[in-house]
């Protein structure tokens, strides 16, 4: 805006102001850009510290301090499970491990395990008390792949009566080769276990 000289008596010449609008828009974008960089960055990834500040403000870690109420359906040592406040059917049931973590790739294999050995007896559960004999098991991990509370959670969905998950589902077209190739760079980091095909 260095170049915005007044002519006379604090008055502006149309270019001058031209100039200083456009400058200000480009201002105005750039803060629009920055902001939005802001909250989409990575924070859990890029610092520990600031995971473990979301972990402690997100409404699940409210709700195991048991400072907000649940509907609870379990507890144990390590998992909790409740009903989803906004149900996509009746019954509904998030399963959460104690343990506070932001998405599953960071959960530890005891919570891991913790939570892998009563999914199916809370799906029973769930089924029984529903009448439902179809379901979802959803688990949704960072903002674009639909998580919205940022500390690992299943999700049970019962299907039924037309109400449940709905499901777009959109097959990539692939060769071989490109399935060979994505195959080896998955089991070259997925441990001593990953087989052979
Ligand atoms: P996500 O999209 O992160 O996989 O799902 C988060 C789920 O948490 C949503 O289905 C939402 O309805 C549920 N939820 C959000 N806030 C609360 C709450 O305060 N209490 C309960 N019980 N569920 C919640």
């Amino acid at each position: 805006l260095g170049v915005m000289e007044p002519v006379s008596k604090g008055r502006f010449t149309k270019a001058a102001r031209n100039l200083a609008r456009s400058r200000i828009g480009s201002a105005v974008s750039h803060m629009r850009e920055a902001s939005s960089l802001f909250r989409s960055f990575s924070w859990t990834y890029a610092c520990p510290s600031l995971n473990s500040i979301q972990m402690s403000e997100n409404i699940f870690s409210k709700i195991l301090r048991g400072e907000i109420p649940c509907h609870r359906v379990y507890e144990d040592e390590a998992v909790l499970a409740f009903l989803d406040v906004n149900p996509l059917a009746p019954g509904h049931t998030l399963v959460i491990p104690k343990a506070a973590v932001a998405t599953l790739d960071l959960l530890s294999d005891d919570s891991a395990a913790a939570i892998g050995r009563v999914l199916p007896r809370l799906a029973r559960a769930v089924m029984a008390a529903t009448g439902a004999t179809d379901y979802n098991i959803l688990q949704n991990n960072g903002a674009s792949a639909h998580q919205a509370v940022f500390h690992v959670h299943f999700h049970i969905i019962p299907k039924f009566e037309g109400k449940g998950l709905g499901i777009v589902w959109q097959p990539l077209a692939v060769e071989p080769s490109q399935l060979t190739a994505i195959r080896e760079r998955i089991a070259a980091r997925a441990g001593a276990q990953a087989g052979k095909d």
